[in-house]
């Protein structure tokens, strides 16, 4: 049985942080990834990543930034900890041979970015996360004595001792569909977002909350699940995301009759405001029919010149030829509001540990919570970094003080069993594609910008019924060679667990806060709800809520306008 000190799954920014920081604290790793690593989706961050660098910029100002753009959801113990060390990890990546952008003057430049009160936005073109992935997959390579990568290798369970401790995960290697159960003395979920539960999304087809469906199968507490970010952005139909960085570089928003509409929803920031601020007033724009027909309002990049465009937003150039037929250089192209980022995900402290002794948590499948209810853009990538590093250092801290332990063995039958009890279905029933179809569709319908008490009752009883047919589903692989058929069966069980939670606690916040706007219940209110909402199970099949504070340092919530 294979053995490591830290075991980690997911390979994208978040688990490759972990990984060196874990290796270079001297523990054994072993990094696990149903892709290879730069297929992660941090390959598709584009915009950049937020630190206060500048001598005129600060920390407070960034946190500040942040813990207002949370809507005043945000911890702000851990929202502090990730400002304050924010330069130090942008120069860690410099050092280490991240290409960022220069001033002309030779200095690191940056871009604005939403809801930030001074551009503070460190990036590589429109490729940013793809070349932060691919520096540190190459320091990866540096520490390869210490750190074992077993890529597309697929977990789908994690284990636990008699304890309760997490000890392991049981995965399967997709290339042979061989299942191997792994011992660690500490596990990090670094497996990403949960985007797939929405359709369309600006997430990659992997991001199917697998990590935060497994540390809840085990008892760990999710957070904030009721948060999901529709970016302003994204092209109608597909989903695909123009980045924030165009608006960053000085696009402007318009309706379809031909007016600047952000100056009557933000007449300070316009289209940098907050991103659950952009994307509830083009909604607004879109309901009350100001939109274009295809309900969509319009990004008019041409404000930007021409050569910057095609010099810091050449992927979006490429995207919109490629995707909508539009030279963004020379016409507006149309967009709209679409599902981005989970803010909530498993319940961690500042170290990454979640409740379950030994496992933790990093990147987007976390919840430490740095994002509360809004993200700003560019703070993913400079979470998954510092927390994925915190995470990394605190495990490795653990496994030097213990042996190591012996995962139990039934745990690997057990998931065999599962395996071929899906290869062995009878045809006949529903597709696993149109059950993903139909439970993306209707929380994009439901759970999207605005929400109600009735549409949200009505998701939750379609998600029972997704439930029932899911689990008779059947497939047509019944191979072993990369059968992603028997992985998506498995992926879909997953979002499903993930799309109850997000419902569960978007009907249990009764009020409007970030990005969970309540048609019903349209003000915040501080009074009873500037609390998490927590979803835990506790043997039972249906999730238990309760309610845990918001840690305040120095920042009394206001009311938020930009
Ligand atoms: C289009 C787009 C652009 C973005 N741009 C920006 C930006 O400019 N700035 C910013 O700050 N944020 C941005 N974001 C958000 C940011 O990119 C993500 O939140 C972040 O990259 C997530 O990183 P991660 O390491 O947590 O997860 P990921 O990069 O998604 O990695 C997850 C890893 O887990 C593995 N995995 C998952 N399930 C399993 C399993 N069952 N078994 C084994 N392995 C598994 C995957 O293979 C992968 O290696 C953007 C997001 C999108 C969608």
């Amino acid at each position: 049985m294979p053995a490591h000190d830290v075991l980690i799954i997911g390979a994208g920014l978040a688990g490759q942080r972990a990984a060196l920081a874990a290796a270079e604290a001297g523990a054994t790793v072993a990094v696990m990834s149903k892709v290879h690593p730069v297929r992660s989706h941090s390959n598709a961050a584009a915009g950049g990543i937020n630190a206060a660098l500048n001598p005129e910029d600060s920390w407070e100002s960034h946190a500040f930034d942040t813990v207002k753009g949370s809507d005043y959801l945000g911890d702000q113990d851990a929202i502090e900890i990730m400002c304050r060390e924010a330069p130090g990890e942008v120069l860690w990546l410099e050092h280490r041979g991240v290409t960022f952008h220069r001033s002309p003057e030779g200095k690191l430049g940056t871009r604005a970015f939403g809801g930030a009160s001074a551009a503070r936005t460190y990036y590589v073109a429109d490729i940013t996360g793809q070349a932060l992935l691919h520096v540190l997959y190459e320091q990866l390579m540096k520490v390869h004595a210490q750190v074992e990568r077993y890529e597309e290798w697929f977990v789908t369970a994690l284990v636990q001792d008699d304890e309760g401790d997490c000890c392991g995960a049981v995965a399967r290697n997709i290339r042979d569909g061989s299942m191997e159960l792994f011992s660690a003395k500490a596990v990090i979920q670094a497996s990403g977002g949960a985007g797939q539960c929405f359709k369309p999304t600006t997430n990659a087809l992997i991001c199917t909350g697998d990590g935060i469906a497994q540390s809840f199968r085990i008892g760990a507490p999710l957070m904030d699940m009721e948060m999901i970010q529709y970016h302003p952005t994204t092209l109608a139909g597909n989903g695909i995301l123009i980045t924030e960085g165009a608006r960053g570089e000085g696009a402007h928003l318009y309706n379809a009759a031909g007016e600047r509409f952000m100056e009557r929803y933000a007449p300070n920031k316009m289209e940098l405001a907050s991103r659950d601020v952009v994307s509830r007033s083009e909604q607004t724009e879109i309901n009350e029919g100001r939109g274009f027909p295809d309900g969509t309002v319009a990004l008019d990049i041409t404000k930007v010149p021409r050569k910057r465009t095609l010099e810091a937003l050449r992927e979006i150039v490429n995207i919109g030829r490629d995707f909508a037929g539009v030279d963004i250089t020379r016409e507006p192209i149309h967009i709209k509001p679409g599902c981005h980022y989970i803010m909530g995900g498993v319940k961690t402290d500042v170290w990454g540990a979640t409740d379950i002794p030994g496992l933790y948590a990093a990147g987007e499948v976390a919840c430490v919570s740095v994002h509360g209810g809004n993200r700003l853009g560019a703070n993913s990538l400079l979470d998954t970094l510092i927390f994925g590093r915190r995470s990394g250092e605190h495990a490795a801290q653990r496994a030097a003080g213990m042996g190591m332990p012996q995962a139990p063995e039934a745990e690997l039958a057990d998931e065999r069993r599962a395996i071929a009890r899906i290869i062995g279905r009878e045809s006949g029933g529903r597709r696993i594609s149109e059950i993903k179809d139909e439970l993306g569709e209707m929380m994009n319908e439901k759970c999207a910008v605005f929400r109600t008490q009735e549409g949200l009752t009505e998701a939750q009883s379609t998600i029972v019924r997704l439930k029932e047919e899911a689990s008779v589903a059947a497939i047509d692989d019944r191979g072993t060679v990369f059968n992603q058929d028997v992985l998506g069966a498995i992926e879909l069980g997953y979002m499903l667990d993930v799309g109850e939670c997000i419902v569960m606690g978007a009907l249990e916040r009764k009020e409007s806060r970030g990005a969970q706007f309540r048609l019903d219940f349209p003000e915040r209110n501080d009074d009873d709800w500037l609390k998490h909402i927590t979803l835990s199970v506790n043997g039972g099949d249906v999730p238990t809520i309760s309610y845990s504070p918001v840690t305040m340092t120095q920042w009394e919530p206001q009311e938020r306008t930009y």
